[in-house]
C-alpha cells in the first residue's frame, strides 16, 4: 500500500465519465454501495447508504408538504381490476405495465387485483365516500409508498420495476383551486430540487402527448445530467374533473347543487437519487450536496506517534462538538485502513468535507480540511470549528448549485431551423430551445428522427415567438425545451 498511491489504485476501479457515462453511473452505484440487483429481475435493493440519502430527501420534502397543509395516510398495495378500468385514458396508459395478482393462496381470485402502479383509482373510490359537501374540501393527502410498473429495461434508481415515491392526491371545490395546488406543488419541487439537491430544474407544462394518462395538464421539473441528457425529476398533474367523473366524487356546493370535485396528483421518487449522482458526481465517485449527505463531515485521524493518547481523544472531542451543532459527522478511527485508503473511500462516498487531524495539527490547534467538491484544502482553527464548518457546508451547498446551473446554461442553446436543431442534438447534448407549432405530428417526427423529446415549456416560452415551427414551418405557438432524456 505504501509504495503505491492508494488513491489512484482505488479510483481506477470506476470507469471514467468521459469513457462511458452509463458504466460510470453503474460503477458509482455499486462502489458507493447505494443499491444492488436482487434475485428478481428489475427489482433493486436500496442499501443502507443509499437509503440514508432517501430518508434525508423524504424528511425534507415531508416538512414542506406538511407546512403547506398536507397530511400523510396509507392506502392499499392492491387495487381491483375494475377500478383501473374506470378512467379510460388511465387504463390505456398503465395496463401494459401492470403486475397482476390472480391467486390468494391456492384459490383463484374472483376479481383479479393489480399491484398499484399509482393510486389515483383507489384514492378516487375513497374520496367518493368521504366527500359530501363543499365543507369537506379541500382534501390534501399524501402517501409515501412503493409502486410497481413492469419495465423491460431497468437501471438502478432511474428506472426500476418497483420504486419508492410519494404520491399526493388532492380534491378541491373549484378548477382554480386545483390549478393553484398543481402549481404550488410544482413550486415546492423546484425549490426542493435546487435548495436541497443543488439540482437546477426547468419547470413548466408537458406537451399533450407527454402528459400523465388521465390528466388535463401535466407539469414537470426537468434537470440536466452530466452527460447532457435530461431527467424528468418530478411531476404535478391537474386532473380536472376526469377522475371525479369516473369515480363519482361529488359534493353539494355552496349553492346546494351537486358538483364534481376537481382533483390533482403529484409525485417524486427514488429517481431523485439518480439525479443527484449524475448532476454532481465525478471520476472519483459521488459528490453529495451537504443537505442530503448522510455524513456531512468525516474525521480521519493521522496515526503517528502516540496518536491514540493525543490525536484520537481530540478527534472524539471534535466529533462531539460538531454533532452537538447538528452536523452529521463520522469519526473513522479504524486501524486496519490507511489514511490514504480512507481519503479515497470517502471521496467515493461523496462526503462533502474531510477533516484530517494529526500531531502537527494539534500543536497548531488547527485541523486540516479538504472539500470534496473543489478539492480545495485549508487549515481551520479549532476555536469556533462548529460555526466555521456549518458555514463551509453552506458554501459547498451553494457552490454545487452554482456549478450545476453553469453547466446547464452552457448546455442550453436555441435553434431556429431543423438543420441547426439536428446538428446541435447530434453534437454537444443538452437542452435545445426551439419554436414548435404544438402539433403532435411534428413532435413525433422530431422524436423519431433525433430521439429528442419535448421536456416541457417553461413560463415565458409559451407566447408565440413569431417564428416558424422548426419541423413544419407553420407559425409556432411556443418555444419548447427539447432534449434526449432518461
Ligand atoms: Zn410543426
Amino acid at each position: 500500500m505504501a509504495a503505491k498511491n492508494p488513491d489512484e489504485a482505488f479510483v481506477t476501479e470506476i470507469t471514467k465519465q468521459s469513457v462511458d457515462f452509463s458504466r460510470w453511473y453503474l460503477d458509482v452505484v455499486r462502489k458507493a454501495e447505494l443499491a444492488d440487483y436482487s434475485p428478481v429481475k428489475g427489482f433493486m435493493v436500496i442499501r443502507p447508504y443509499g437509503y440514508a440519502i432517501w430518508e434525508l430527501i423524504q424528511q425534507q420534502l415531508d416538512q414542506r408538504f406538511k407546512a403547506t397543509g398536507h397530511v400523510n395516510a396509507y392506502f392499499p398495495l392492491l387495487i381491483p381490476e375494475s377500478l383501473l378500468m374506470k378512467e379510460a385514458e388511465h387504463v390505456e396508459g398503465f395496463a401494459p405495465q401492470v403486475a397482476w395478482v390472480t391467486k390468494g393462496g391456492t384459490d383463484d381470485l374472483e376479481e383479479k387485483l393489480i399491484i398499484r402502479p399509482t393510486s389515483e383509482t383507489i384514492f378516487g373510490v375513497m374520496y367518493q365516500k368521504w366527500i359530501q359537501s363543499w365543507r369537506d374540501l379541500p382534501v390534501l393527502i399524501n402517501q409515501w409508498c412503493n409502486v410497481v410498473r413492469w419495465e423491460k429495461v431497468t437501471r438502478p434508481f432511474l428506472r426500476t420495476t418497483e420504486f419508492l415515491w410519494q404520491e399526493g392526491h388532492t380534491a378541491h371545490e373549484t378548477a382554480e383551486e386545483a390549478q393553484a395546488e398543481t402549481m404550488k406543488i410544482l413550486g415546492i419541487y423546484k425549490e426542493f430540487a435546487e435548495n436541497v439537491l443543488a439540482m437546477p430544474v426547468v419547470d413548466g407544462p408537458k406537451s399533450e402527448s407527454e402528459k400523465f394518462a388521465g390528466a388535463s395538464k401535466t407539469y414537470s421539473i426537468e434537470a440536466l445530467m452530466g452527460d447532457g441528457r435530461a431527467l424528468q425529476a418530478g411531476t404535478s398533474h391537474n386532473l380536472g374533473q376526469n377522475f371525479a367523473k369516473a369515480f363519482e366524487i361529488q359534493f353539494q356546493g355552496r349553492d346546494k347543487t351537486l358538483q364534481h370535485a376537481w382533483t390533482t396528483s403529484w409525485g417524486v421518487s427514488t429517481r431523485l437519487i439518480g439525479g443527484v449522482i449524475m448532476t454532481h458526481g465525478d471520476d472519483s465517485g459521488l459528490i453529495l450536496p451537504p443537505r442530503v449527505a448522510p455524513w456531512q463531515v468525516v474525521i480521519v485521524p493521522i496515526p503517528r506517534g502516540n496518536w491514540k493518547e493525543t490525536v484520537l481523544p481530540k478527534c472524539e472531542e471534535i466529533r462531539e462538538q460538531l454533532a452537538a451543532a447538528g452536523i452529521r459527522v463520522k469519526l473513522d478511527a479504524d486501524e486496519s485502513q490507511t489514511p490514504g485508503w480512507k481519503f479515497a473511500e470517502y471521496e467515493m462516498l461523496g462526503v462533502p468535507l474531510r477533516l484530517e487531524i494529526g500531531p502537527k495539527d494539534l500543536e497548531k490547534s488547527a485541523v486540516f480540511a479538504a472539500r470534496r467538491d473543489t478539492r480545495a484544502k485549508q487549515s481551520l482553527p479549532m476555536d469556533g470549528l462548529a460555526g466555521t464548518i456549518t458555514a463551509l457546508l453552506d458554501e459547498i451547498q451553494q457552490g454545487l448549485l452554482a456549478r450545476a446551473r453553469a453547466f446547464r446554461d452552457e448546455h442550453t442553446s436555441t435553434a431556429d431551423t431543423y438543420d441547426a436543431f439536428k446538428a446541435t442534438m447530434e453534437g454537444r447534448p443538452g437542452f435545445v430551445i426551439a419554436p414548435w407549432c404544438e402539433r403532435a405530428a411534428c413532435e413525433a417526427d422530431i422524436k423519431a428522427e433525433t430521439q429528442a423529446t419535448i421536456r416541457n415549456i417553461p413560463a415565458g416560452y409559451e407566447q408565440a415567438p413569431g417564428k416558424p415551427c422548426i419541423k413544419c414551418g407553420q407559425p409556432a405557438a411556443v418555444s419548447a425545451w427539447f432534449a434526449k432524456a432518461y
